[in-house]
């Protein structure tokens, strides 16, 4: 379904490099916001050292926020060595298309990870991409995500309910 990751962890350190290549991952395109830095704009711990390894193992990582504050987006970009797309308006098409030509990639070949249901899973399951969800790194948030926050809770709960069973 739509709404449903394709997996599922905690923070986006814990994505090893085997899910990456038991799924033919060749590029990443990062959310920054709850994703890679918490409110007060602090880096995910460990995140530099991550995104070392996946880009040493040739896959490329970018950074897709829907942020429209570039000075924000691109500081994280400069810390981590990484290409970024601002404002791209996930969970339309426009900012994964544009990221797809700067890889030179297939959807099938990527994977989204972010942490909102609404934005960057359902942008990249329409995109055919793989999707990962994180746990938001803030629980200060703006007052929309708020507003979505609980409903994004209960679809995750039904979602790792459904995987119990599954692998039972
Ligand atoms: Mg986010």
């Amino acid at each position: 379904m739509v709404i449903y990751p394709d997996y599922y962890c905690n923070k986006v350190t814990d994505i090893t490099l085997e899910l990456l290549e038991k799924n033919q991952i060749k590029g990443i395109l990062l959310d920054v916001d709850n994703t890679l830095i918490d409110f007060d704009r602090n880096l995910v711990e460990g995140a530099k050292e991550w995104i070392d390894k996946i880009k040493q193992n040739g896959i490329r990582c970018m950074i897709l926020s829907n942020s429209n504050k570039q000075d924000k987006v691109k500081a994280v970009a400069t810390e981590l060595d990484l290409p970024y797309i601002y404002f791209a308006t996930k969970p339309l098409k426009r900012g994964f298309r544009k990221a797809k030509e700067q890889m030179g990639l297939q959807g099938e070949n990527m994977a989204v990870v972010g942490d909102q249901i609404f934005t960057d899973i359902v942008g990249a399951n329409r995109n055919k991409m793989f999707s990962i969800l994180v746990n938001p790194l803030a629980k200060k948030d703006i007052w929309v995500t708020k507003w979505k926050r609980p409903l994004e809770e209960m679809i995750v709960k039904s979602y790792v309910k459904k995987q119990k069973k599954k692998e039972e």
